[in-house]
């Protein structure tokens, strides 16, 4: 992250044990979430036990007969910012490894339930942009065979759209042929969790497919 050189002098470089892949500095800038959270999206904090955000989405119907749990692993501050705008943005691709062990570890503690794993497609103009997709490269950390299921309508522009669709919010996605996830529990990997929009269009177009439940993981809890 900041080419400061690694040192590999410690018991845990003698044993073999792992290559740390961050400068102690860099480590210390990302903050795992423990303790307390809302039991809907993963936002630290105490909160009885659903956070305001998550009692709002359980009004709408699809949310009052389908449960959707978010866990994410980080908190959002500058430290994870930099860190990942470098590798979402800037395209620096080896630095998604240096969250592989966490995911991994994060998905075993939190996830063992579920039955098939995907993520959050990104469109083909904005694939074609940045040239991977950042939700792909973490889920594929996860020791399980990664689905594709969706995929991204390619964005119009807000003042493109008739007034209908800008009203309903029209879903930005849709299911690829070919993908049967009839009674699956699928888990979504995407980068950030904030206000939940992406995760739940994504979740209730599965859900309408004919999957029993969809849960999600994420990276981030801005
Ligand atoms: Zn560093
Ligand atoms: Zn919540």
């Amino acid at each position: 992250m900041c080419h400061e050189k690694v040192s590999t002098i410690g018991w845990k470089a003698v044993l073999m044990v792992e290559e740390p892949l961050l400068c102690f500095q860099c480590s210390r800038e990302l903050v795992k979430i423990n303790g307390a959270i809302c039991q809907g999206c993963g936002r630290p904090g105490e909160f009885e036990p659903l956070c305001k955000d998550c009692l709002r989405w359980s009004m709408d119907p699809c949310w009052k007969e389908n449960e959707m749990i978010n866990r994410s692993i980080y908190q959002y501050n500058e430290g994870i910012k930099t860190i990942f705008n470098q590798f979402k943005f800037r395209g620096d691709f080896e630095l998604g490894k240096v969250f592989s062990k966490e995911i991994r570890e994060f998905f075993i503690k939190e996830f063992t339930s579920v039955s098939m794993i995907s993520f959050i497609p990104l469109s083909e103009e904005r694939l074609y942009e940045r040239g991977f997709n950042q939700a792909e490269i973490l889920a594929k950390h996860i020791p399980r065979k990664i689905e594709p299921t969706l995929l991204k309508k390619n964005e119009t522009k807000q003042s493109k759209k008739t007034r209908q669709e800008r009203l309903t919010g029209d879903n930005p996605f849709q299911l690829r042929l070919n993908v049967n996830i009839t009674a699956q529990h699928i888990l979504l990997i995407d980068d950030i969790y904030t206000t939940g929009t992406t995760i739940r269009h994504a979740a209730k177009l599965l859900l309408e497919n004919g999957a029993s439940k969809v849960s999600s993981l994420t990276l981030i809890r801005s």
